[in-house]
């Protein structure tokens, strides 16, 4: 080993899989249609990951992580390494390892469809739930959820007291040796024993999945033991709950699962990130390991305690550069961080990006047509890499040419980031300063909004109404792909456009709808269509993160202050308003949400950039209400995943999401409806904070959870109107018009019949027309048979 000498060495947590052109994506959509064989798909595999090993080898990395690749997500890996696939799928002993494993992340019989709701990031939607009246099939797909605070989507391990563990994979011993062969020196990574537990589900009532410790930690054991004697040099062993506010049992758990595991005699480094420790530091200092991670991006506060705390023998790796953001590193201001940490090292650090590389796109050299002073600003994965190379030279003294060169350019970057008129506009600060008090105040109370609208609009009891967005079809799709290759002129365009608002306000008065939609045929994403209409917005050509499987998104860049240099849904909501007597809820995508499912600034406070935002919707909202439309949505799909991951952080964050909120729709009069939608079963735990945004009528998911969320309703008393989604969107299954009785009946035992309006529980985009209108029609009869049961007023 040549390296182990140098007193600062670099690694990196993981790198992107998806491949620099999504090669990963597409070899497996064309592996689930059947076009391409298993083995080509596992070539694909094996070149993506040589060549991701070169770089890291070529930047001047000191290890290559291997064990970071997988065809669907790392977690299900793990389920195949430890040999714990739930036996609900029945799998046989003559089924491949590769079809069991895509039949776990994707359902038995799954086949490669359309996203669904609005937005890739708010649901999973090529997999297969099955769900049957509230019953998951039994070869339905794994749950999917959120990785951490993370956009990325992890399924989520199945346990039951029958669990047992085993090693019954060789993927990882494979990759290991195509490592080595190519001559690397490796890292090894693997997701540790005890978050391994903790991000699965129990499937039992009561069962504790921390009981399945004891009998973990030896598999975990052979799994060390035999990286050792293949010849890694590290073996990365992932522990971000560390990070999270954790039952003691499980904090207990650790210094004798880390004592085992230690016994193997690997050098094992404990890897933490997206979260500070807190009262987790001390005992991530003191576990029996040869090094710990932590992340110097989100925690920078604890370097100086962890630098203090870790015992010197052990190595300590700062993730300096951020792994979950595109700006380019200070680099200036990384080494004035790292200077005092080295010192008190004895000389000594590794140098990593925060997480895994996995949370950014692949490269910038890709980048050809973005603003050159913007592109100047951004690093993608492969130019952190070179940072932290340029970072592993200055911290050594090494400052040759290159190295120069390279601060030099970095300095200029920053520099100009830092002074750019692009990105400051004084109009905009000037407004957030005079902004008075009770700007994110409505003008009068709920209840006197209420009876001012209820005279306004006359709308019957149980109002009817749908999330905003119908079938996006072929032809729109078609449409809007021709117009962006330039085909098809903006008139053409428009016009097509206009058509199929015509064709789904007719549809919707056929139905019986009390309150319509214009169905955003002309929305790709919520979110993209706003971005590419405000200032202080950029997006990227290929700037591709893995979603989940082979789903990417590619989230629009806020680089500046933000404003609305002119209306951006008026025109399409006016012309539908004028052909339909009913009133024309126009669409809007929240603050929270659009901040959410972006890259944010990092040069001020994420609470700065929501509020700009929600400005720029305000002033939507004004323009709106000025061309007569009377009802306004919001939609906040994305609060709740902007949660901190400690608790003790909520609160602020929920402070400023709401008022942020809150200020987009206060422009509006009394007599304007404001109705938000929000798209997740489980907000029991903000519901007052919810309750606090003080929309006029909020319409949510409950229908997969059978309206188990209203449970929460019986301790609080949600005080304003309310529409819990009475049929999923998200399966092609049509629910009869007595499951939907059935589910407002239900709903009206904790919620005032006189609040309750009746919806589906997400946009329609990704369903067809012919569903769709039995869904509804179905829907719009369950209405009237309840006001005919209920007569309110
Ligand atoms: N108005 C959006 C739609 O109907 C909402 C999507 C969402 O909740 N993610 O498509
Ligand atoms: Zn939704």
């Amino acid at each position: 080993m040549t390296t182990s000498n140098k007193a600062i060495q670099s690694h990196i947590p993981g790198f992107p899989r998806i491949g620099a052109a999504r090669e990963l994506k597409f070899a497996l959509e064309a592996n689930w249609r059947g076009e391409l064989p298993d083995a080509e798909l596992e070539n694909v595999g094996r070149q993506l990951r040589a060549r991701h090993w070169a770089l890291q080898q070529q930047a001047g990395l000191d290890f290559v992580t291997v064990g970071d690749f997988a065809y669907y997500d790392q977690v299900a890996n793990h389920i195949q390494l430890l040999d714990c696939e739930p036996a609900r799928y029945g799998f046989s002993a003559d089924q491949s390892q590769l079809s069991r494993y895509f039949a776990m992340a994707r359902g038995n019989g799954a086949k490669v469809a359309a996203s669904a709701c609005g937005h890739d990031h708010s649901h999973d939607h090529s997999h297969d739930h099955s769900h049957d009246g509230g019953q998951v099939h039994a070869s339905a797909a794994l749950e999917m959820t959120k990785w951490f605070d993370t956009n990325y989507h992890y399924l989520v391990p199945e346990f039951t007291p029958e669990t047992a563990f085993s090693l019954a994979c060789e993927r990882l011993f494979d990759e290991v040796d195509e490592a080595l062969a190519l001559g690397h020196a490796v890292k090894a990574v693997l997701l540790g024993p005890l978050s391994f537990l903790w991000l699965g589900k129990a499937k039992d009532a009561g069962f504790d999945r921390l009981s399945l410790l004891d009998q973990l930690l030896p598999v975990y054991g052979q799994v060390l033991d035999r990286l050792k004697a293949q010849g890694v040099q590290w073996v990365q062993i992932d522990e971000p709950i560390l990070g999270l506010d954790l039952p003691a049992p499980w904090r207990s758990a650790f210094e004798n699962s880390y004592w085992q595991l230690n016994q193997v005699g690997v050098p094992l480094l404990l890897a933490t990130y997206f979260s500070p420790l807190e009262e987790n530091l001390s005992l991530a200092c003191r576990l029996p390991v040869a090094g710990l991670h932590v992340d110097g991006v989100r925690a920078p506060q604890e370097l100086t305690s962890i630098a203090d705390w870790l015992p010197v023998h052990k190595v300590l790796s700062v993730g300096i550069v951020d792994g979950r953001n595109i700006w380019r590193t200070d680099l200036d201001a990384a080494l004035t961080t790292l200077a005092p940490i080295v010192e008190k090292r004895g000389g000594k650090l590794w140098l990593s990006s925060s997480c895994s590389l996995l949370h950014v796109p692949f490269t910038l050299a890709a980048e050809t047509a973005l603003d050159p002073e913007i592109r100047s600003w951004l690093a993608f994965a492969t130019e952190k890499l070179d940072e932290l190379y340029v970072l592993k030279q200055a911290l050594q003294g090494e400052y040759d040419a290159a190295t120069t060169e390279a601060l030099d350019v970095s300095r200029a970057a920053i520099a100009s980031r830092r002074a750019s008129p692009r990105v400051h506009q004084d109009a905009v600060r000037e407004r957030i300063a005079a902004l008075p008090a009770d700007a994110d105040q409505r003008r009068s109370t709920f209840v006197q909004r209420q009876a001012e609208q209820r005279a306004r609009f006359k709308l019957p009891s149980f109002p009817t109404t749908t999330i905003g967005s119908f079938p996006q079809t072929a032809n729109i799709r078609a449409a809007r792909a021709s117009f962006k290759r330039g085909e098809l002129s903006a008139a053409s365009y428009h016009a097509k456009m206009r058509e199929e608002i015509a064709y789904a306000v007719r549809r919707q008065e056929d139905l019986g709808l009390d309150v319509l939609v214009h169905g955003e045929a002309e929305r790709n994403d919520m979110v993209e269509y706003f971005g590419e209409q405000l200032d202080g917005f950029v997006f990227t050509q290929l700037g591709w993160v893995q979603s989940y499987g082979s789903r990417c998104v590619k989230p629009p860049v806020i680089y500046g202050d933000v404003s609305r240099p002119k209306a951006m849904t008026v025109d399409w909501t006016v012309h539908a308003q004028s052909l339909t007597g009913k009133p024309m809820k126009g669409m809007l995508t929240g603050p929270i949400t659009i901040l959410q499912w972006s890259f944010v600034r990092d040069d001020q406070p994420r609470a700065l950039t929501a509020l700009q935002i929600a400005l720029a919707i305000r002033d939507e909202v004004a323009d709106l209400e000025q061309a007569g439309i009377g009802i306004i949505q919001i939609d906040e799909p994305a609060v709740r995943e902007g949660l901190p991951l400690r608790r003790s952080r909520w609160d602020e964050y929920l402070d400023w999401a709401t008022r942020a909120f809150r200020v987009s729709a206060s422009a509006a009069a009394d007599g304007t409806q404001i109705h938000t939608h929000m798209c997740y079963a489980e907000f029991n735990d903000i519901l007052p904070q919810i309750a606090a945004m003080d929309a006029d009528v909020i319409t949510i998911e409950t229908s997969r959870s059978d309206m188990e969320l209203l449970n929460g309703f019986g301790q609080f008393r949600y005080p304003n109107e309310i529409g819990p989604g009475v049929y999923d969107i998200h399966s092609p299954r049509v629910p009869g018009q007595a499951e939907m009785v059935r589910l407002l009946q239900k709903a009206s035992a904790v919620i005032p019949p006189a609040n309750l309006w009746v919806n589906p529980d997400c946009g329609l985009k990704t369903r067809g027309w012919p569903e769709t209108e039995t869904a509804l029609r179905n829907m719009v009869a369950a209405a009237r048979q309840l006001r005919a049961e209920h007569a309110i007023y």
